[in-house]
């Protein structure tokens, strides 16, 4: 069979969605190009926003017939080029997929489908005194399945836990030849529900954290819950040098203090985005959460030795403000200073303090070379933190644009080449998944197999 048109490709998706679940008009799909970073890709010839797990399944069943390349997408607020990289593709948009499907009350988990908000999840449990563990500081924004798929972290990442994935016990996904497979305990489908992740051999739920939909499109995940905590603290410390801020991250997580907040702002970016107030010291903002008040009582004493050590209390104002407005407030200060190209990667917990070091030192050059503000914060993440590297810009000069998106890349190299590992790859760090060596043949052989037709988001991640 000779390679349908574009235009007959787009009367079939039609057939498989409704024709009000096909978008080909030319300005909207440049916007299908795009996510929240600088990078663009290729605009996709069509946009389609299936319904169920059956559609999705044509959809990746037409995908092959018709060799398409799809593109996976829930919120579309990735920060790393999560944007198609070939002529030719369509991006399913799974919007439509939102709903909360079922609490399992007994098991401690709920199941959802993939698109639905951290924001508009954590209203719906909070009416059955439940909540989820991990959120993004983009709540209202991002989707659990683009948070799953991308292994996120953020507001819940502390001692206990790293990682989205971390809690996630199974999920649905249909694989690129458009098989459904269900992880973790559903895969016996006489369980009762989802409990366990680590059922029947290998962690194939494991395989679709962080794939960035190269492997499957996630239909539906199943989430650990737990009560609403029964007491949350909050307090910020100021630090005149980021050895000591290094050292207070350190002891509160060698200590097992638990937060699931710990937010580092560096003194120097605080100065860019607030003169007002400047010059700032590194703060450390803390929230702590207990099941009972008794017992934050003593973890709150025990987080004002550690702490305190070598810094200056702030009171607990800045930090609960921020929880508070914990899924806006990126929002509310990041884009003061323009658009930014950010860098989020991990570096040892033991070892913030010589990284922001690090950081510090190349926004001094990046400001030399290109003229360009360079800002750094990050989180306590278990064993690792996140250290985002943001380069602002102003999208509207051209020449900045450029200059930044250099600047941007020259920074990821040097971070890289420095021991830091990306918190994802996307579009953004495939030139260095060759350094992988090994791990990256594997990761090649694995979807060359499971995706024979490299129908999903090739070269994401270099794939
Ligand atoms: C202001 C701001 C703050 C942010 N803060 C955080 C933060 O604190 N923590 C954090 O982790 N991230 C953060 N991010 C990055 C990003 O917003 C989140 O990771 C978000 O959860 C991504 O979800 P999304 O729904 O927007 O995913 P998308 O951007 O739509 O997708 C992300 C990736 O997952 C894939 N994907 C999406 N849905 C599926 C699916 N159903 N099946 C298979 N693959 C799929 C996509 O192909 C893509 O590769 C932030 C971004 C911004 C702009």
């Amino acid at each position: 069979m000779s390679s349908p048109s574009t235009s007959e490709k787009i009367k079939m998706l039609k057939d498989i969605v409704g024709p009000e679940n096909v978008v080909d008009s030319k300005p909207a799909l440049l916007i299908y190009a795009r996510d929240a970073s600088p990078m663009s890709g290729k605009v996709p010839i069509a946009v389609v926003r299936p319904g169920s797990t059956e559609e999705v399944q044509r959809i990746v069943e037409w995908a092959n017939e018709t060799k398409t390349p799809l593109y996976p997408r829930s919120g579309g607020t990735s920060l790393w080029g999560a944007v198609p990289l070939v002529e030719g593709s369509v991006v399913v948009d799974l919007a439509k997929m939102n709903r909360l499907v079922r609490i399992e009350e007994r098991n401690l988990t709920c199941v959802v489908e993939p698109s639905i908000t951290f924001g508009e999840l954590e209203a719906l449990l909070a009416k059955r005194g439940f909540r989820i563990i991990m959120s993004p500081e983009n709540g209202m924004g991002a989707t659990v399945g683009g948070n799953f798929a991308s292994h996120g972290t953020g507001w819940g990442a502390g001692p206990n836990f790293s990682n989205q994935g971390d809690c996630v016990v199974g999920c649905k996904v249909v694989l690129p030849t458009g098989e459904v497979l269900t992880t973790g305990t559903m895969a016996n489908p006489n369980a009762h529900g989802h409990f366990y992740r680590y059922a029947f051999g290998n962690d194939l739920t494991g395989l679709f954290c962080g794939s960035e939909g190269t492997l499957g499109i996630i239909t539906e995940l199943a989430l650990k819950i737990e009560e609403m905590p029964g007491a949350l603290g909050f307090t910020t410390f100021g630090y005149d040098s980021l050895e000591a801020v290094g050292e207070a991250i350190y002891r509160v997580r060698r200590l097992r203090i638990p937060t699931i907040y710990a937010y580092i702002s560096t003194g120097w970016t605080l100065d860019m985005l607030f003169p007002e107030k400047a010059p700032w010291q590194h703060t450390i903002k803390f929230v702590v959460e207990a099941s009972t008040k008794e017992i934050l009582d003593i973890e709150m004493r025990r987080l004002m030795e550690a702490a305190g050590k070598e810094g200056n209390y702030l009171g607990p104002q800045m930090a609960e403000e921020t929880w508070r407005e914990r899924y806006r407030w990126v929002g509310l200060f990041g884009y003061k200073l323009g658009m930014r190209a950010a860098l989020p990667i991990h570096v040892p917990i033991g070892e913030v303090g010589p990284y922001l070091k690090k950081v510090e030192e190349m926004a001094r050059e990046i400001k030399d070379k290109y003229g360009l503000r360079v800002g750094a914060g990050g989180f306590a993440c278990d064993r690792s933190c996140v250290i985002i590297v943001v380069v602002y810009f102003d999208p509207s000069n051209k020449r900045e644009t450029e200059l930044a998106l250099r600047a941007w890349h020259e920074i990821k190299g040097k971070l890289f080449d420095a021991g830091a590992c990306p918190y994802r790859m996307g579009a953004l760090w495939a030139d260095h998944m060759p350094k992988l060596g090994a791990y990256y043949d594997l990761l090649k052989r694995l979807k060359k197999v499971l995706d024979p037709n490299n129908i999903m988001a090739p070269g994401i991640m270099g794939l």
